[in-house]
């Protein structure tokens, strides 16, 4: 995200409609996944497996709580959860280059947090691929999701929040390419969250914004670029289609 982005995502916090002209039509061929069904049809997602992937707690990345609420102790941004439809990528173009991997986690916590009450991603991945929870998401013990397998509402696109997983690798990416290492568990995270919750990574789905009246057509896991004009998630996005493959591959290994 940038600036710019901030500024449209704290809207999307309470997910009014998106000021921006919507694309034309997608000229490709859509399906309607069966994620597409299953959310329509409210289907309880699959319980989530173990992570294939190393993953940092809250806790463990050192998140200071006390961040998320206010001098008389209420959440700021209190959570809300939608059944997952969509899986989008970005990169966090933070400026934190100079800060260990974790520290510049909290870096953007503490940016976040000041604006929307909280972290603006669902995971976020390191170069080393070590990967980090996101958005606070209740006590379960489950990242990003609640008890029931729904998904907590983030801010990392404007107006489409809702039911929509955000995942930034930390960077920025328009002068290099994402590490083999951060990749490996990018696939292997999207492989994860496409498989509890149904979500061809090959096929566009139609994205429904249960908070609002917002629908769009979108690849089933899009980059940031896919919903807005934006450099994010640079040479990432040029990248997505063989991040697809390896999702679809590991799902069918
Ligand atoms: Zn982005």
């Amino acid at each position: 995200m940038d600036r710019e982005t901030y500024r449209m995502e704290l809207s999307d916090r309470h997910d009014r409609p998106g000021t921006r002209r919507p694309r034309p039509p997608v000229p490709r061929r859509l399906f309607l996944g069966t994620l597409g069904a299953a959310a329509l049809l409210g289907a309880a997602a699959r319980p989530a497996a173990a992570a294939t992937y190393p993953l940092l707690s809250r806790a463990q990345w050192g998140a200071n709580e006390a961040l998320r609420h206010d001098a008389s102790g209420t959440e700021i941004w209190p959570p809300a959860y939608y059944p997952v439809q969509t899986l989008t990528v970005h990169h966090t173009a933070d400026g934190g280059d100079g800060l260990a991997p974790a520290a510049r986690v909290r870096a953007i916590y503490r940016t976040d947090a000041a604006e929307y009450g909280d972290i603006g991603y669902h995971y976020l991945i390191d170069d080393n691929g070590q990967v980090y929870e996101g958005r606070w998401s209740g006590t379960d013990g489950s990242p990003a999701h609640d008890g029931a397998g729904r998904l907590v509402t983030a801010a990392h696109i404007g107006g489409y929040n809702s039911g929509n997983v955000g995942i930034a690798l930390l960077g920025t990416l328009t002068g290099r390419s994402a590490t083999p290492a951060a990749r490996i568990s990018l696939a292997r995270l999207l492989a994860e969250l496409a498989r509890r919750h149904g979500v061809d990574p090959l096929a566009e789905v139609l994205y429904r914004n249960p908070a609002s009246t917002a629908v769009r057509t979108v690849p089933a896991i899009s980059g940031h670029r896919d919903w807005a004009s934006t450099a994010c998630p640079g040479t990432l996005h040029t990248d997505l289609p063989y991040v697809r493959r390896e999702v679809a591959d590991l799902l069918a290994g």
